[in-house]
């Protein structure tokens, strides 16, 4: 074993030989990987090797297709055989509901370039014959899917890897992980240690214990799961070709071929975890005993969907575990807090998305930042809110509803209420309707007195669409409030504040008192953040952000960091309160406090200290309504009071609570773009029109060549607002844009602008489309709509309601 290499990477199951290739294909040949038995001694050497692209995040769609497409690449460089089956697939639909969400992934499909088409039940007998169609309205049909030999792929990427300089060894476990003084690790194994300057954990199955080795909680545990193979099958073997997998999400199965017969595998709802306490070094290349019973109503199912089952004998059945994030993606890229420690786990696809997370890691290991956005699978979305049972619960709920409909508007009840702040009960006795994303509760909506409380889960416009368009009015014609507590909230100060938040923020920094808006760009350019910034002193700044994405923020900021001369806190749950919203707004808050609040006294984005009754505040002029409008943060233990002046001072100008549902519909109507909508670190700020908050007379701030580059050559699209002729389905996101016959961009978000009474879009089209009144077709559920592109806002085209 060498003394010294650049990377490490722990475990050589698929997804630790992927990283190992790719980092060989990037440049970077002084790796090695170490692995305590022989490749594919996790989860990888039992898996029923189908792979797919179909996924609801494009991006990760886009690898899954990546990954695919790989397999003979690889099979090229090292003449190893993948053992690829590439026989398509069909993913059926019993149900309307499913056959809305099958379009609704087509139409994405059109602009990721991905060739899959909907089917009806005639089409479906053709392509399988061993369906039987009854109840069946339609299928999608991706011509991608296939199965491989879990083994030989593996084998290849290590392979490929050996090929290009890599290092391999093999029966010698990591038992602990030391971090040098210079940043690097050393690595101890039982055959002694290696010095390296970044380790992966790819350690699947052991991935829990591969972080606990550098002091980690990584959220994530294994599931047992199932599927069995049968005996030889006449239907089967007999067919002229290959049958082509087959997703029935109804009976939660999956099915192909094997040789002469099937695979048919289940999700069962009365799945189990296994080994929560810890997976043990001594499991191998073992088996769990089997659990037919827990596979029964599934079974059942599958017997009546596909018949030839019935007269099959079962020639075995596997139980095997794989490892489940909360979200059931997986966990990569670099751990905040923890320099040259990266992860490449939890990846319960490994044969759709191993390529693509092995890319992923290497390119950001070896160029900085991934080519794509891929929040969906960075170890960053998560924060210290995982607690071990929201953990195992959420664990769970994804394990069940693997084959689910994942509704736009869908909130998942498992793990919650988890973290809340002291207004929920408040809303609660007002019957709000709550969401959840970063473990933090916040209000969708306000249920009337008679109606449910809970949004069914919809890709049309949902039993609370009434409600929403009652609480946008509100706000547009008095004053309505709701929380500002799912901001992630920074607090920077010290000598060096200034300075630094000049080199990591592309905007000039406000002056005292004052606001601004600002991206945070990614040496390429690229969005990494949509900031406003207050400074409430001299060396004293407040940063506002999403809430989700604070984790992935931080470790962007304490990776840049100075030494000395900076402090940063999140303090995001700390400073929390309320935003007044409305033409009424700025009435209330003459009511509650002393200050002269005057438009010329308090103007658009100034940031003021105040007493709010008997309540110290920090009050910004700034909304994300788009409407005259106040945020008011206080301490979290004063939001109850600030709660109890606002609705004493309010009652008479008619004070509405609203909920984000709302506040989602108003911002259409600016339009103002929302962070992992239309800001991610695939679009850039002229892209989007974000340049207009970058500072070119700055002369120094991360990104700034990629920005200049772009204002020297203007991109080829740029987000636009569309109005769209809609029916009862507004657009979500990710919906093809039509021009005549091409489908030339794609949607980012939109929804019912209430206040307007149009259903708007966000968008990219190409440069030259963009003209006012430009006619366009988006694709909403499988129709066509027109839509019309507009230069101006719906709501207060000339700003005079939010700056006045
Ligand atoms: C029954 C079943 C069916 C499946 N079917 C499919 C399918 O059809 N399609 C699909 O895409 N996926 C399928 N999967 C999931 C797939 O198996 C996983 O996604 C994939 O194997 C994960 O690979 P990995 O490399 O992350 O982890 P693992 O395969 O668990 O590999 C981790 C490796 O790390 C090594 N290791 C751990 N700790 C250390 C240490 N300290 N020192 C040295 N080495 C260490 C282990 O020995 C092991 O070899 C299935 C899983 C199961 C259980």
């Amino acid at each position: 074993m060498k003394s010294h290499v650049r990377v490490v990477v722990i475990g050589g199951g698929v997804v630790g030989c992927s990283v190992l290739y790719h980092l060989t294909k990037l440049g970077w040949t002084e790796v090695a990987l170490i692995e305590r038995s022989e490749l594919t001694s996790g989860s990888t050497w039992h898996a029923a090797g189908g792979f797919h692209t179909l996924n609801a995040d494009p991006n990760i769609a886009a690898l899954q297709g990546y990954t695919i497409k790989l397999y003979r690449e690889l099979e090229e460089i090292t003449g190893l055989s993948c053992g690829l089956h590439h026989v398509g697939g069909l993913t059926i639909a019993t149900s309307p509901e499913r056959m809305d969400f099958l379009k609704a992934e087509r139409a994405k499909h059109r602009h990721m370039g991905l060739k899959t088409e909907i089917v009806g039940p005639e089409e479906i007998k053709k392509i399988s014959p061993i369906v039987d169609t009854e109840g069946v309205i339609g299928a999608l049909y991706d011509p991608l899917d296939g199965h491989l030999d879990p083994s030989g792929t593996t084998h290849a990427y290590a392979r490929a890897a050996r090929l290009k300089g890599a290092e391999v060894y093999l029966h010698n476990r990591v038992v602990a992980l030391e971090p040098r003084p210079d940043g690097g690790w050393d690595v101890v194994t039982e055959q002694g240690t290696i010095v390296a300057e970044h380790v992966v954990n790819a350690g699947g199955l052991w991935a829990r214990e591969v972080g606990a080795m550098a002091g980690l909680a990584l959220p994530c545990l294994p599931m047992e799961h199932q599927y069995l193979v049968t005996e030889d099958i006449p239907e089967v073997y007999e067919n002229e070709r290959e049958l082509p997998h087959v997703m029935d999400p109804g009976g939660e199965s999956y099915l192909r071929q094997e040789g002469r017969g099937l695979v048919l595998g289940v999700y069962e709802q009365g799945c189990e975890h296994w080994a929560v306490d810890g997976t043990p070094w001594d499991f191998g290349h073992s088996l769990l005993p089997d659990k037919l019973p827990r596979m029964m109503d599934q079974l059942e199912l599958a017997y009546h969907r596909y018949p030839c089952l019935e007269r099959a004998g079962v020639k075995r059945l596997i139980n095997g575990p794989m490892v489940f994030a909360p979200d059931g993606n997986p966990l990569v890229g670099p751990v905040p807090g923890l320099k040259g420690y990266w992860c490449a786990c939890a990846v319960m696809a490994g044969f759709s998305q191993g390529g693509g997370v092995g890319l992923t890691l290497a390119e950001w290991m070896v160029e900085g930042e991934p080519s794509r956005d891929v929040f969906a699978f960075d170890v960053a979305r998560f924060g210290d809110y995982c607690t071990p049972g929201f953990v195992l619960d959420k664990t769970r709920e994804n394990y069940q509803r693997r084959f689910a409909i994942s509704y736009p508007n869908e909130e998942l009840p498992a793990g919650r209420p988890l973290r809340a702040t002291p207004a929920y009960g408040l809303w609660k006795a007002r019957r709000a309707v709550f969401g959840s994303a970063h473990g933090l509760e916040h209000v969708n909506y306000f249920a009337p007195e008679g109606e449910p409380l809970y949004e069914t889960p919809s890709f049309r416009r949902s039993n609370a669409f009434a409600q929403i368009g009652a609480e946008c009015r509100a706000v547009r014609t008095g004053v309505g409030f709701t929380e500002i507590h799912n901001f992630g909230k920074y607090d920077v100060s010290g000598p060096g504040a200034e300075a630094w938040l000049n080199r990591v923020m592309a905007n000039r920094m406000p002056r005292e008192g004052r606001m601004t808006l600002t991206p945070m760009l990614s040496p390429k350019g690229r969005l990494i953040g949509d900031f406003t910034v207050a400074r409430l002193g001299p060396e004293r700044f407040q940063l506002t952000a999403s809430y989700a994405a604070q984790a992935y923020h931080m470790r962007w900021f304490e990776t840049h960091l100075p030494e000395r001369g900076v402090t940063l806190r999140n303090v995001s749950l700390d400073r929390i309160g309320f935003q007044i919203a409305g033409p009424r707004a700025r009435d209330l808050l003459a009511r509650i406090t002393e200050a002269d609040v005057s438009a010329a006294a308090f103007p658009f984005l100034a940031v003021r200290t105040l007493a709010i009754g008997i309540l110290p505040a920090t009050v910004s002029r700034v909304t994300y309504t788009g409407d005259l409008g106040y945020e008011i943060y206080v301490a979290s233990h004063h939001q109850a009071a600030l709660y109890e002046t606002l609705v004493a001072a309010g009652a008479d100008l008619g004070l509405t609570p609203f909920g984000m549902r709302a506040m989602m519909s108003l911002r259409l109507e600016k339009p103002f773009g929302s962070w992992m909508r239309e800001y991610k670190p695939d679009y850039t700020p002229a892209e989007t029109g974000l340049d207009r908050f970058v500072s070119f007379a700055k002369n120094d701030f991360i990104g700034r060549d990629a920005a200049l580059g772009e204002r020297d050559t203007p991109p080829g699209r740029r987000l636009s607002c569309l109005v769209v002729e809609a029916d009862d389905a507004d657009v979500w996101a990710d919906e093809p844009i039509w021009k005549d016959d091409r489908v030339v961009g794609f949607v980012t978000s939109g929804g019912y602008a209430h206040h307007a009474e149009k259903s708007v879009a966000l968008g990219f089209v190409p440069t030259e489309m963009i003209a006012e009144g430009a006619r366009f077709d988006i694709e909403i559920l499988g129709q066509r709509r027109p839509a019309t592109l507009i230069t101006q806002s719906l709501f207060d085209p000339e700003g005079t309601r939010m700056r006045g």
